[in-house]
């Protein structure tokens, strides 16, 4: 019987591609075959006119691509043969990857079928229609479902494997298609046995001459070697305790080896090589680019490798394709299928670098979109309250204050006065750096609200930061002697503080519920407890990156529409902030108020401790104070706070025995924190000891030093919040980086930040450093998990953009049919977080 034609074409479409697509897999060109080819096809019926159509536009003229698009275009022909067909012609035998009972990776039992779906069951009578342009093109995968079965529905997983897939995060056959290599090693070369260089990676192809197994009763071991030749010379390969290997390493097979080379009396041996039959599929271990996944106990590599080989094979053509085909064809983006076999087995290094973007540019797309839905949300739902700020009621507070706005604050004012005359809530996030003067910014924007006769609430992470910031907005206040209008004539405003520690809780709620109080300062938490102010025109949230969907609901719950400001002194990266923060308008401070001074930041090599705590000892006898922030300790919260105790211990007996140091961990509970912070704020203790937990934003003039122990486990971000909690007052303060073995690397960065007081060119060189995990992960923040994709790509997250917009300008609400896909992942990913109306 004559071959399949699809087989036939498949065939010599995969070896053109491991030539190279040099157009050299066919004698005369793959153009002039396609021709014939496709003659014979049409005789046979074995594909679809669709098909047939698609084929020829990337294979008729295929001798005349450049050698990237001629890949390009084997990689989507593959994947349209790789495609189950759509309506075959009884009687031909086409390779139906769909069909369970004639999947490789699918045992054959009736057990499994009857777990499949009723859809799935009921799919045969699908057969035989005819298939029509339209259908095709709407093409949906036979068996959606399949995707979303528990792993153990592949052939050869059974309940003790499921369990060890479960702990890489993988259920169903979608996870596995998503569990990623994280690196390839190229085993791509083959090389002949006398080429082989010592100490390199290499692949070579051979024959299996000998094989033996012996035992070294020195140290029990089972020692397998094998002699393997080629037509140019035999090699030795060896391993220990896989004895069954004698099995496979047959006499005379042919055998495809990768490995390190190292010469043993003159001949090439292979420790413990990577090893591989060559049979008539593909190669999967060797002679390719390989790909290494994340290991667990009681997985092997090999076993892993090979399931998701078959899984890929059989499955990655099903994954529907959720991105719109305009979106794919405007970021010239792989197809789903083709991206996520590219990605585990690439053909080329160029193919999984398209791969690669494709599942990046998916990833970010979610997120994109997700935040984009989400602003909407709060954009498009009841409209805020309209804050009209009269410009003389403005100037009679900033006229009076005692220093003058700077020209970054003035434009920041700006744009929030024009975002509160509403109708839609303002949502924005305020970027600037510590002691850039955000307070004052904010207490403008809360200033409108009054004016209007409307409340304002201030919300802090910790009852510290709240207090401090009622200390200083009172303060702003008492020196401008700013008053409200009101129709009864003008009035001093009310301001309190509400934290968990404040006495007669009662009678302030009592208070703002009447309307007595104008603004209310406390932590996060006041909009969880019941706090009423009658008319809440404005929530400003300090410190909390995302103000998320929760507390705007919560908000919305209480029957408010406040405008809102979030303000953070972490600067974050423009790309970050794009998709991250997609759902706010940004303003940003760029500019310090003038004569602020500059934290002396030296890197302190181990050997110099010693000086370094003596600078210590002599700047507290100056009456001054330090911070010591111990090493960065990952395990968990509880380790940190065990080391941290350790070292505090270890300075207050061994290092300063005479003087009065604190100690400050994230297993404290809040109120302890609180207590610690005070007494160093007032002094009571000259040096704070503390884990990474020191809290951004704390303001104590006083504090001169800032010494962190393993200043190289940090990012620059870090460091610099750290480095920003001295030099706050007038006297010079000074950043002392400790490291005790740093790379080049590390020592490199640490310089970079003693040269560079710029936090956003600081936090732009930590992203491209070391991601986004810097950046309060993105696990933490609430958002969909990034597996491939770097936030530090700008152009990718720039594309994400623009696409996304255009998207929405096309289709507002996601509704249009061809979008339903997207909407089903981006429901999958965000869960009940986005709403589509
Ligand atoms: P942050 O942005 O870190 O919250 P703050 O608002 O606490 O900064 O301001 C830090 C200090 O700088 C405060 O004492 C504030 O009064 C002062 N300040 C704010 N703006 C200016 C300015 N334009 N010129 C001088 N000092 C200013
Ligand atoms: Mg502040």
């Amino acid at each position: 019987m004559a071959e399949d034609p699809r087989e036939k074409l498949r065939r010599v479409l995969r070896h053109e591609r491991r030539l190279g697509c040099e157009d050299g897999a066919v004698f005369g060109g793959l153009s002039r075959f396609w021709q014939h080819w496709a003659a014979e096809a049409r005789q046979s019926a074995a594909f679809s006119h669709s098909e047939l159509e698609r084929l020829d536009a990337l294979l008729g003229s295929y001798s005349r691509l450049a050698p990237a698009e001629r890949e390009q275009a084997l990689a989507t022909a593959l994947a349209i043969l790789d495609s189950p067909p759509i309506s075959p012609s009884p009687g031909v035998a086409t390779r139906r990857l769909s069909r369970p009972e004639a999947n490789p990776c699918l045992s054959s039992d009736g057990s499994r079928a009857a777990r499949l779906s009723p859809s799935e069951r009921s799919l045969p009578s699908v057969q035989g229609e005819p298939p029509t342009a339209e259908s095709t093109r709407q093409r949906r995968p036979a068996h959606p479902d399949v995707l979303d079965q528990p792993v153990t529905f592949l052939k050869g997983v059974g309940p003790a494997n499921a369990s060890h897939l479960q702990k890489l995060g993988v259920k169903t056959i979608r996870d596995l298609l998503y569990l990623f290599p994280h690196r390839h090693l190229d085993y791509r070369t083959i090389k002949r046995i006398k080429d082989l260089a010592d100490g390199e990676l290499e692949t070579v192809l051979g024959t299996v001459w000998e094989v033996k197994t012996t035992r070294t009763y020195s140290r029990a071991l089972d020692v397998t070697t094998a002699v393997i030749a080629d037509e140019t010379g035999t090699l030795e390969a060896i391993w220990f305790n896989r004895r069954y290997l004698a099995n496979y390493l047959v006499a005379g097979k042919q055998v495809v080896l990768s490995g390190r080379v190292e010469y043993y009396l003159g001949r090439p041996r292979l420790k413990s090589p990577d090893w591989e039959l060559l049979q008539r599929e593909d190669l999967v271990h060797t002679g390719r680019l390989v790909p290494v996944y994340p290991l667990t106990e009681g997985l092997s590599g090999r076993w892993l490798r090979l399931l998701i080989k078959r899984a890929v094979d059989s499955f990655a053509s099903q994954l529907p394709d959720h991105l719109p085909p305009e979106v794919r064809a405007e970021v010239r983006l792989l197809d789903l299928p083709s991206a996520v076999s590219q990605m585990h087995f690439p053909d080329s290094e160029t193919l999984l670098a398209q791969a690669r973007r494709r599942l990046a540019f998916d990833e970010l797309f979610t997120i994109q979109l997700g935040v984009m839905l989400r602003r909407r949300d709060w954009r498009e739902g009841p409209p805020g309250p309209r804050l009209v700020a009269e410009p003389g009621l403005l100037e009679s507070f900033v006229e009076r204050l005692p220093f003058a706005l700077t020209g970054a604050q003035r434009r920041v004012i700006e744009e929030i006065i024009n975002d509160l005359a509403g109708p839609p809530p303002m949502i924005r996030l305020l970027q600037g750096e510590v002691g850039s003067g955000k307070t004052v910014v904010a207490a403008v924007a809360m200033l409108v609200a009054l004016a209007n006769g409307y409340q304002a609430v201030l919300m802090a992470p910790t009852e510290i930061l709240a207090e401090q910031h009622f200390q200083t907005l009172s303060g702003l206040l008492e020196a401008t002697g700013w008053q409200v209008p009101t129709p009864d004539g003008p009035r001093p405003p009310n301001v309190c503080l509400l934290t968990g520690s404040s006495k007669r809780k009662g009678d302030l709620h009592d208070r703002i519920a009447g309307g007595q109080v104008d603004i209310i300062v406390g932590t996060h938490a006041l909009i969880q407890e019941g706090v009423k102010p009658p008319r809440l025109g404005l929530a400003v949230v300090d410190e909390q990156h995302r103000f998320g969907v929760e507390q705007r609901a919560a908000l919305r719950q209480k029957g408010y529409n406040p405008h809102l400001l979030v303000m953070t002194a972490t600067p974050i990266p423009r790309t970050l902030a794009l998709t991250l923060y997609g759902d706010m308008d940004l303003s940003v401070i760029d500019e310090l108020p003038p004569g602020r001074q500059q934290v002396r930041t030296h890197v302190v090599r181990p050997s110099q401790r010693e000086k370094a705590y003596a600078f210590v000892r002599q700047q507290v006898q100056q009456g001054h104070q330090a911070f010591i922030i111990c090493p960065l300790v990952e395990e968990s919260d509880k380790i940190a706070a065990r080391a941290a105790t350790a070292e505090y211990e270890r300075l207050k007996t061994e290092v300063f025995p005479d003087l009065r140091l604190g100690l400050l961990h994230g297993r404290l509970k809040p109120a302890e924190k609180d207590a610690v912070m005070q007494r160093f704020r007032r002094g009571e203790q000259q040096i704070l000891v503390a884990t990474s937990v020191v809290e951004v934003g704390i303001d104590v003039p006083n504090a001169t030093v800032m010494l962190v122990e393993g200043a190289d486990r940090f990012g620059l971000a870090q460091l610099h919040q750290f480095r920003g909690r001295v030099g706050r007052g007038a006297a010079q303060s000074y950043c002392l980086l400790l490291a005790d073995s740093p790379s080049a690397e590390a020592e490199e960065r640490l310089n970079v930040l003693a040269r560079t007081h710029d936090g956003f060119a600081l936090a732009e060189e930590d992203l491209r450093l070391r991601g986004p995990g810097e950046f309060f992960g993105t696990r933490q923040s609430g958002l969909p998990d990034l597996k491939v994709a770097r936030l530090g790509d700008a152009a990718i997250v720039e594309q994400v953009r623009s696409a996304a917009k255009r998207l929405f300008e096309r289709d507002p609400h996601l509704a249009q049919p061809e979008h339903r896909l997207l909407v089903e992942r981006l429901t999958r990913a965000w869960g009940a977080e986005i709403h589509l109306s």
